[in-house]
């Protein structure tokens, strides 16, 4: 039986933990502070917003949310990005992607100050991700290594398989991995033969955003599989191919009118693999858990106490 990585409660350890740290710091009076900037009217970026601004609450964190029109300009953002920016009390900016489409989005992401990009995609904090020296790093492949490293999966000198090459997933994936001393294969959608280059991994992880695409023939059996990917399924014939014979995800289906997968196919995944993060329930749960984190970790450097 494969061991199922749970992402609950590597979330659950990751915010207890900070619980300390935040208290320290407001005890010296400085309250860790996050500011989410989202434009236009994406339900799913309202989602995303809504819980990161929920979450950094619960911990007692300032929190804000600066909603701006689909209208905006890349000026008017600059200009909010600007008083962020000079703002003591906002240790983190975050713009909420994607930005509506008469924005820059690389000028924006570029306004942002290096010491306050909470979430590590700031050319010169890629940078010192490549150095291997300390700044934040992007939340979803950090939220990966937390769960290899609570589990106690080695990393040290085994073959990792990064699919995706994204600047928010799988490039940061392959340079933290690396940087634990994986030897790092990256594949993408022009890689030939994917199956057996994805079938010599001992590690393989998915970035792929295409439903259930790793299948048995990509897995090397007893390989530890995570799995990054969140699909949506709106389509009963999907459901039913994928989740063969799973009365409950096709009762679930049924009910809401959707299902979530991720890139493997969550069967093969569960027979082939020694251990795997599920869809959901496995990554997905951690990306704000380290955006939370990472917000902690500016505010202790900005006051000295990192
Ligand atoms: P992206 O679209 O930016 O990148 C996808 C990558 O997959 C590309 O590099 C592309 O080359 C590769 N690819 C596409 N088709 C392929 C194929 N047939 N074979 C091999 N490679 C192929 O996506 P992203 O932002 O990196 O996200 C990837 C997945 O992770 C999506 O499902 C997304 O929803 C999910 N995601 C989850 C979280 C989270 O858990 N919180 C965060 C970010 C992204």
């Amino acid at each position: 039986m494969a061991q199922v990585l749970d992402g609950k409660s590597v979330n659950q350890q990751i915010l207890e933990e900070l619980k300390p740290r935040i208290a320290a710091l407001v005890a010296r009076g400085r309250v860790p502070g996050l500011t989410v900037i989202r434009a236009g009217d994406d339900p799913a970026s309202e989602i995303y917003v809504r819980n990161k601004v929920k979450t950094c609450r619960e911990l007692g964190m300032l929190s804000e949310e600066i909603l701006l029109p689909g209208t905006v300009t890349t000026a008017e953002l600059l200009a909010h990005i600007q008083a962020l920016n000079a703002r003591d009390e906002i240790d983190g900016i975050l713009v909420q992607m994607p930005l509506p489409t008469q924005v820059d989005s690389r000028a924006v992401l570029l306004a942002i100050h290096p010491s306050k990009d909470v979430d590590g995609f700031h050319p010169f904090n890629v940078g010192q991700l490549v150095a291997n020296a300390p700044a934040p790093r992007s939340c979803t492949p950090a939220g990966v290594m937390e769960i290899l490293r609570r589990n106690s999966i080695e990393i040290k000198g085994k073959h990792a398989v990064v699919v995706g090459r994204s600047d928010i997933v799988g490039k940061p994936m392959a340079f933290l991995l690396l940087h634990q001393h994986a030897t790092v294969t990256i594949c993408h959608s022009r890689t030939p033969d994917l199956p057996a280059v994805c079938h010599t991994a001992d590690i393989l992880v998915a970035a792929i955003g295409k439903p259930a695409l790793l299948t048995r023939d990509f897995i090397r059996p007893g390989a530890v599989v995570i799995d990054v990917g969140i699909n949506r399924l709106i389509n009963r014939a999907d459901v039913e191919r994928i989740f063969r014979g799973d009365a409950g995800r096709l009762a679930a289906f049924d009910k809401r009118g959707q299902v979530i997968v991720g890139d493997v196919d969550p069967i093969d995944m569960a027979e082939f693999s020694s251990a795997y993060t599920p869809v959901p329930g496995g990554v997905g749960l951690l990306t704000i858990a380290m955006l939370m984190k990472n917000t902690v970790q500016i505010a202790e450097r900005r006051v000295g106490a990192a």
